[in-house]
């Protein structure tokens, strides 16, 4: 495994990152992988071209509109698990109704996760929220512009922390998501089938050095619209992709015939075509539809649990009140939900309260 792994490492050399002189200049950096792979191209001309498209063809996003980094860190929250169409009507309401980080860190959780409603994976809305909060305490409202504070920031990971850095505050950072994880990897690596290869050190490592210097937002959201539009998972549209000369993966297919893509159903733990299905049933799709049943009552209202589980489950019988007492436990446990217990009657709610725990530090960072 582990010579397989280096002989599927493209090399770069000798100079990484960085906008370079163009091609004509003569002092182009070439990508060369190692036997057998052929040369890639250069990285001049990866650039120019993939910034050419994008300039173009770039999708019109609204949170492409504004560097605002509140505006950038909930777009961000909502693209996770949510494809861009859905998200972007979402994305203007939501900030409609919570224009600034403090306007979001003193809402009740209840109104947040009315207006996340329908988006789906809730706790993505009590995470923004906190995250608010914490800005509001110890960032004056403000989201710090560098990567390390913004990933002490709860539930901010690399990832989000790069892409905030990069299209908010304009800073040279890579970032790698699952799209832009998939074009590098088939541009440099090759098919899926030597996806094992390309481990999250080298992603991360090749996003770095590929990056050019001056346009790393726009070098980051072109490899997402690549990713999203033309390099996708299954079935890559490659003669229309503005890289399909200087990809490895798309060589490969045309000279050895080996397929780009790995069918879905040669996965390990992918059964093609059901996963609606097991989904439905899921403990995960429960707490969502309750979730969904509360944020339809009128604020500060609540539900008895048995009439919950009827609005929840069509054919819900008394047996199942004790499996609904547990998933309700489960999502009180995550913030998610209020549960009161008054006379033997169990009432289930939206946690309306919450927003008693914010105020300034005194001595912000
Ligand atoms: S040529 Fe094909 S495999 Fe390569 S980046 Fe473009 S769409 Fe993806």
């Amino acid at each position: 495994m582990e010579a397989e792994e280096q002989a599927q490492t493209p090399v770069i050399a000798p100079q990484q990152g960085g906008l370079l002189p163009p091609p004509a200049s003569g002092a182009a950096v070439r990508f060369t992988a190692v036997a057998p792979k052929p040369r890639l191209g250069q990285a001049t001309e990866l650039q120019h071209t993939l910034l050419a498209w994008y300039d173009w063809h770039k999708r019109d996003l609204p949170w492409r509109h504004s560097p605002d980094p509140y505006a950038v860190l909930v777009s961000e929250f909502m693209l996770q698990q949510t494809q861009a169409d859905r998200v972007a009507p979402r994305f203007l309401a939501f900030l409609e109704q919570f224009p600034t980080l403090e306007a979001l860190a003193t809402a009740s959780t209840a109104a947040v996760l009315r207006a996340w409603s329908g988006l789906g994976y809730n706790v993505r809305a009590l995470r923004l929220q906190a995250i608010a909060r914490e800005a509001v305490r110890s960032y004056a409202g403000r989201l710090p512009a560098e990567i390390d504070e913004l990933m002490r920031l709860p539930g901010v990971g690399r990832y989000t922390a790069a892409a905030i850095a990069s299209f908010a505050y304009g800073r040279q950072a890579a970032t790698v998501d699952t799209n832009i994880r998939r074009v590098l990897r088939r541009l440099f690596v090759g098919v899926d089938a030597v996806a094992a290869a390309f481990g999250d050190a080298k992603a991360w490592q090749l996003a770095a050095d590929v990056l050019p210097l001056g346009r790393a937002a726009d070098w980051n959201q072109a490899l997402m619209d690549v990713g999203a539009t033309i390099c996708t998972a299954r079935q890559p549209a490659c003669p229309y992709c503005p890289l399909e000369a200087l990809c490895q993966a798309r060589h490969d297919q045309l000279s050895g015939g080996t397929p780009i893509d790995t069918p879905a159903s040669a996965k390990p733990g992918v059964v093609s075509g059901r996963q609606p299905e097991r989904f439905a049933g899921s403990s995960r799709y429960y707490r969502g539809r309750i979730v969904r049943a509360l944020t339809q009552l009128e604020p500060g209202h609540g539900v008895p649990l048995a009439r919950l589980g009827q609005q929840i489950k069509e054919d819900f019988a008394g047996y199942e009140t004790t499996w609904l007492a547990g998933v309700v436990e489960g999502l009180a446990r995550d913030g998610l939900v209020s549960v009161q217990e008054a006379d033997g009657e169990v009432t289930v709610s939206l946690p309306e309260a919450g927003v008693s725990d914010v105020s300034p530090d005194p001595n912000p960072a």
